[in-house]
């Protein structure tokens, strides 16, 4: 059971998180290029070509991407299955979403992909509905984790499949003060300007810190049923994506 106050923190968190979001929205995109270095293009394709949804055959893969804001990983998903998926888009945050739908409009993908508000620790859908689970950069500002994961396994069909792209801990020697820089000045600092606050992007910062490094997320992971977990560390460890199946 859960303790009042510790109820009462989590959902500060998520109100904190959710104005970030709310702010940034039409900044987004943008600012993930500036705060990456582009390199968040390179770890979204990285995900999507593992999950490598079917290019042909008969039926629609259906694909469920939480926390999936402007759309990204979404995109990459139909485009890359030429016509055999269909993605959903859920994100807590209507304003992520309204520029989701703008993008998809621009891409001539309206069709492809539906754009739902709801909260990854609940989600609106049956058991068993998808073939695909992903979240990208997401689980790490949903308070209760633990409830996030359990509900992917829920929505998978048996066999469907789990990835959660997500910063990790460095563990390249050198590398590692670099990216306390780059987190503590130049991520706050960036949000300071394009935004106009650096305060939220001090704790985003700060909850890459406090996610599980990869083997304790594994292990979350086996802990909620899912099978043949995996995982693939990019860019020296900077960031993780995990793997496993639903069987
Ligand atoms: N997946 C997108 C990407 O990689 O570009 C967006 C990632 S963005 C860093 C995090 C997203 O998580 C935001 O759009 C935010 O609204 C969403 N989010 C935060 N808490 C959530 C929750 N409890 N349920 C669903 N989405 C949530």
């Amino acid at each position: 059971a859960e303790y009042g106050f510790r109820r009462v923190a989590l959902d500060e968190k998520q109100t904190l998180v959710d104005s970030v979001f709310h702010r940034v929205a039409r900044r987004y995109d943008i600012m993930n290029d500036l705060m990456s270095g582009g390199l968040h293009r390179l770890w979204k394709d990285a995900m999507v070509s593992w999950l490598a949804p079917p290019q042909r055959g008969p039926g629609r893969f259906e694909a469920l991407d939480v926390a999936g804001g402007t759309g990204d990983i979404a995109f990459r998903i139909v485009e890359r299955a030429r016509g055999h998926a269909h993605a959903t888009v859920l994100d807590i945050n209507a304003e992520m979403l309204a520029v989701g739908r703008e993008r998809a409009e621009t891409r001539r993908l309206s069709g492809d992909v539906d754009f739902i508000e709801g909260n990854a620790e609940t989600l609106p859908f049956e058991s068993g509905t998808f073939d695909s689970y992903t979240i990208a950069f997401g689980l790490r500002n949903v308070p209760r984790r633990e409830a996030a994961i359990a509900e992917a396994y829920r929505v998978l069909k048996p066999g469907g499949r789990y990835l959660c792209l997500e910063f990790s801990a460095v563990d390249v020697p050198g590398l590692d003060k670099l990216y306390d820089f780059f987190s503590f000045r130049v991520i706050p600092e960036i949000g300071r300007v394009v935004a106009g606050d650096a305060e939220p992007y001090r704790y985003l910062v700060e909850s890459i810190r406090t996610f599980p490094n990869p083997e304790r997320f594994g292990g979350m992971l086996r802990r909620a049923g899912f099978e043949r977990v995996t995982w693939r560390l990019l860019s020296g460890g900077i960031a993780a994506i995990h793997s496993g199946y639903r069987l």
